[in-house]
């Protein structure tokens, strides 16, 4: 089991969820009940330094760290 985060299309509600790999598509959103929920990889960026200049997250699109708006 993992503590994911997770961001609701339908709404934009960002909530936390532990779910195990298998249990993965039945999470819904805690606010309107939406299954259209999508996973947030801010794990995958990369926070540290200031002088690297971000650029380097894997998924492009986080919204975690400096190299995704
Ligand atoms: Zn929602």
């Amino acid at each position: 089991m993992a503590l994911i985060d997770f961001k609701c299309d339908k709404c934009g509600e960002k909530f936390e969820e532990i779910v195990k790999l298998s249990n993965r598509e039945n999470i819904i959103c805690p606010k309107c009940g939406s299954k259209s929920i999508r996973q947030i990889f801010e794990g995958k960026c990369s926070m540290g330094g200031s002088g690297k200049g971000g650029g380097s997250c894997s998924s492009g699109s986080c919204g975690g760290c400096s190299g995704c708006h």
